[in-house]
Parts: C-alpha cells; sequence; structure tokens
C-alpha cells in the first residue's frame, strides 16, 4: 500500500485516527491465538496488515470496501481477535477492519432474538440480555472479549451447548446482513436457512454488519465442581447428567487428570491425581445433584449457588479452550485437537488412545447436544506435541477407530471440520467476493480465475 492509500483512507472515515499505522499496532490486531498450534505459529508468525481501519457504521465499512475493491487492496475483518486457527491472520497483507467500535446492542425483542452490531461482546449481550429475561443460547468461554461477529465467522460452540447444540444449530442465527466485496458493495439480508452460507466463513465471503440471534430464557446458574478418583467413574458420572432430562445445565466438562494440575489458580480445587467434572445447573437443580454425585463416590470440592454478581472463580475460564491455554502455561510442548467421541463406544475409544498414546493424549470432554439432539462427548484432549507427523499419527488413529477430528492446526476454512459438503459457502464467496479479496487464501477451494458460481462442482 502507498501513502495515498492511508491519506484516501483517513479521507473516507473522516479521521486520521481511523487508520492505524503504528508497527505495534499493526502486529497487535492482525494477529489472534494462531500459536495456540505449534504448526500454525511457524506459518503465521510473520504476516500482518499493511493498514488497520476502525469504521464506527455500515457506511464507513461499505466506502472502505468500495475502495478496497477498486485498487484492488486485500480486507480481512476482526472482531477481536481470540480466534485459535489464525482465522482472522492476514495472508497478504492489506487492510484489517476492527470492528471493535462498532458494537452496539440495536434490541433485545420481546420475543427473545438480540439484534446486535457486530462488533458488539458476548458478555455485554449477556448482560443486556439477562435485565429483560433472557440469556445467550451459546456462547465461547471467551465470551468476555469474543465478539458476536467473530463468534459467527469463526466460532462454533461452547457454555450452553449442552442444551440448545452449537451455534449452527436450532436457527440460533435467525439472520444477518451481510456486505459484499464488489465494486458496488451491497448489504444483503440472510434469514433462516440461508445464514449457513455465510456462518463459519472466516469472513471469506461477506463481512457480517448486523446479526439476529436467538436467545434462551434466563436461568439461574450454580457451579459446581466434583472430584473422582477415576476418570471412568468421573466420565461416566458426568455422562449421566448430561443425558437426564430433568437438570437444566449449562456446562458438563471433564478433565482427567493432570490436567486439572494445570489451574493455577484454583488448585485448592484440584485434589492431587484426580479427576474433575465442572457443571453449571439450575440453582433449584443443584441439591440433586450433589446429591447424586456422592452417591457415585464423588467428593464435591467447589459448589457455589447462584449469586449475582459472581464471587470466586469463574469455572467456565477453565473450560472449552481456555483449558489448552492453562495447559500451554504449564508447558509449552503442549497442544490440542478437537474430536467427537462415539457416545456409544466411547470408553473403547479411550481406551485404544491410552493404549496408543499414553499419556501424550489427555482427556478433556465437553458433552454438547448434537444437530439431533443427541448428547455428545465432544473433546479438546490435549496432546503432546513432538512433531507434525506424530500429531497426524494421532489424527489419523481418532478417524480410524471413529472419533471425528476438526483440525485446529489448518488454516483454511475447508480443514477444519465446519466446511460444508454442499458447498454453499463456496457459492456464496464466488457470489459475493468475485475478486477473493475477502480474507484471500483462506478458502482454498475458490479461484478467482473461476468467477462464476456455476462452475463449482459438488465435492460432497
Ligand atoms: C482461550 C480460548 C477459548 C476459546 N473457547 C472457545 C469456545 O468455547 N467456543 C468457540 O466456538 N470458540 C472458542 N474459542 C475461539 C474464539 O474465541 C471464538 O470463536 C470467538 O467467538 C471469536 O470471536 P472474535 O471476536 O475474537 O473473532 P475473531 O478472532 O476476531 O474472528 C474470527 C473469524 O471471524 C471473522 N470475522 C470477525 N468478524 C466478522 C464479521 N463481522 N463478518 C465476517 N467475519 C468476521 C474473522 O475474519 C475471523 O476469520 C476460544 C479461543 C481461545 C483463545
Amino acid at each position: 500500500m502507498t501513502s495515498t492509500h492511508f491519506s484516501d483512507l483517513a479521507a473516507i472515515l473522516r479521521h486520521a485516527d481511523a487508520v492505524i499505522a503504528d508497527p505495534q499496532m499493526l502486529e497487535r490486531l492482525s494477529k489472534d491465538f494462531y500459536w495456540y498450534s505449534p504448526i500454525l505459529k511457524a506459518l503465521l508468525e510473520d504476516k500482518r496488515a499493511e493498514a488497520v481501519v476502525q469504521p464506527r457504521s455500515r457506511e464507513d465499512i461499505q466506502n472502505v470496501l468500495r475502495y478496497c475493491f477498486d485498487q484492488g487492496i486485500p480486507v480481512t475483518v476482526r472482531g477481536s481477535g481470540t480466534g485459535n486457527y489464525g482465522q482472522a491472520i492476514p495472508l497478504e497483507g492489506g487492510v484489517v477492519i476492527d470492528l471493535a467500535l462498532m458494537d452496539r446492542i440495536l434490541a433485545i425483542e420481546p420475543s427473545g432474538v438480540a439484534v446486535c452490531e457486530p462488533g458488539a461482546r458476548l458478555i455485554t449481550i449477556e448482560n443486556e440480555a439477562r435485565k429483560v429475561g433472557w440469556e445467550l443460547r451459546c456462547y465461547p468461554s471467551t465470551y468476555v472479549k469474543a465478539s458476536v461477529g467473530g463468534f459467527l465467522g469463526g466460532g462454533s460452540g461452547g457454555i450452553g451447548s449442552i442444551t440448545y447444540g452449537g451455534l449452527r444449530d436450532n436457527q440460533t442465527v435467525q439472520g444477518i446482513e451481510v456486505l459484499t466485496m464488489e465494486p458496488e458493495p451491497r448489504f444483503v439480508r440472510f434469514d433462516g436457512d440461508a445464514v449457513h452460507q455465510i456462518l463459519h466463513s472466516w469472513g471469506t465471503n461477506g463481512l457480517i454488519t448486523e446479526v439476529r440471534l436467538a436467545l434462551g430464557p434466563k436461568r439461574d446458574w450454580a457451579q459446581l465442581a466434583v472430584a473422582f478418583d477415576a476418570y471412568d467413574a468421573a466420565y461416566t458420572f458426568a455422562e449421566n447428567i448430561a443425558n437426564d432430562t430433568v437438570t437444566p445445565k449449562r456446562l458438563v466438562t471433564v478433565f482427567e487428570w493432570p490436567i486439572p494440575s494445570y489451574f493455577a489458580p484454583i488448585q485448592r480445587f484440584c485434589p492431587l491425581g484426580q479427576s474433575l467434572i465442572f457443571f453449571l445447573v439450575e440453582n433449584s437443580a443443584l441439591p440433586e445433584v450433589v446429591r447424586k454425585a456422592a452417591l457415585a463416590g464423588g467428593t464435591i470440592v467447589y459448589s457455589q449457588p447462584y449469586t449475582e454478581p459472581r464471587k470466586g472463580p469463574l469455572l467456565t475460564d477453565y473450560t472449552w479452550n481456555h483449558t489448552t491455554l492453562w495447559a500451554l502455561k504449564t508447558d509449552p510442548a503442549l497442544t490440542y485437537l478437537q474430536c467427537g467421541f462415539n457416545p456409544e463406544t466411547a470408553r473403547q475409544q479411550f481406551r485404544l488412545i491410552r493404549a496408543r498414546f499414553g499419556e501424550d493424549f489427555l482427556f478433556h470432554i465437553e458433552f454438547v447436544k448434537n444437530d439431533r439432539g443427541l448428547i455428545i462427548p465432544a473433546a479438546l484432549p490435549i496432546v503432546r506435541f513432538k512433531d507434525e507427523e506424530y500429531l497426524n499419527e494421532m489424527i489419523d488413529y481418532c478417524r480410524e477407530i471413529g472419533v471425528t477430528v476438526a483440525n485446529p492446526h489448518v488454516n483454511q476454512v475447508e480443514g477444519g471440520g465446519r466446511f460444508r459438503s454442499d458447498n454453499i459457502q463456496l457459492r456464496a464467496k464466488y457470489q459475493f467476493d468475485p475478486r477473493g479479496l475477502l480474507n484471500p487464501g483462506k478458502m482454498a477451494t475458490f479461484s478467482p480465475e473461476d468467477t462464476t458460481a456455476g462452475k463449482v462442482t459438488d465435492r460432497a
């Protein structure tokens, strides 16, 4: 980019401060949590934007896209940069559009739908929704920082998915408005199933400018941690609670020892050598879950009925992909995978993996509801990284024994297990970003020379 590009962008945004060129800021605003993966770390370390712009309105974004299209400048959109596959890292320089200033909640509709700008933080939506009797259906453990646009663009689910499924399920995303990357960028609305053209596309096929997110009725959530001598017993108890239909719940997480030993700030709740379960259950159900846990041989190491504001540790800070963060802080040679065990044969799958990889593969289970309403032991196992070959051996072996793997060590949408086999994200890319200027390089099946959606062959 040239100095003319910088002054043009400042003029378009009517503010010199809206265009960032400071090298340290460029570095910071070009990066996410890609370093979770030793493979992505090596691949993406030197990638950064040439400029970061901070628009304040839909019209600002439209004007920036029009200009960048005309000048052939690549554009990568950023929410809060907490993605961990390098989704928001620009591979070909150009402009990063940081949506931090477009963070308004436009409405919480009485029917339980939040209407938001893309930069709205999930915690703000949760807090505002709770004031009027609603709450997020599901959210990532990064919800304090993460934006709703980034969650739709690069996330998958989290706390709440045990009841509501993933972000893409149950019409949780009711509608989105997207800006296209064309000579004259257009606002296009997607409602109902049409949203799947855009969801989890890493900002490669349109820039989300507004979100309509279905909420769930607010509940008062109690926190509970239960320790068991053996992982098998912990898994069985967690599985029972995950599957029962009487306990309203938001979180059922199992950690095999020594994973709890990584949770430095809450060591007092992590007995040596024991596996742990973390629950969020409805306040009124807490006494019954405590009673059942004791009957099953568990020790209650932490039990906190609902309080607002919450005091003491927030258990979700140790779940989902936060678990990996604590592991990495303890031992940088650790990394993770994203797996789905078979609910029928999970125990056998655990045994086979243990026999093959020993303690290089540690079980961290997050029970979730799948799109058919079944409770599944999803997992973010902590694995020891020796080299890429060993990591691939783990992935191949998991698949061989029926454990699904969404590989988090790839930097293309197609590699991560969330790319639609019906090609609708790719078709949308041809339609809305024909020159391939949005987050270039991240949708590998797209080729800018092949500019008609009709040429997209079904790979399913
Ligand atoms: C410690 C830790 C824990 C995590 N736990 C979870 C978890 O429980 N569940 C989960 O799903 N994820 C999890 N993640 C990943 C990540 O935090 C979430 O997916 C989060 O929702 C991303 O939001 P963000 O605003 O940071 O997005 P970013 O990282 O800024 O962006 C993510 C992707 O979306 C694109 N994007 C951003 N805004 C838009 C937009 N307006 N239009 C189109 N595309 C856009 C970006 O280009 C990028 O490709 C975790 C990550 C970390 C580091």
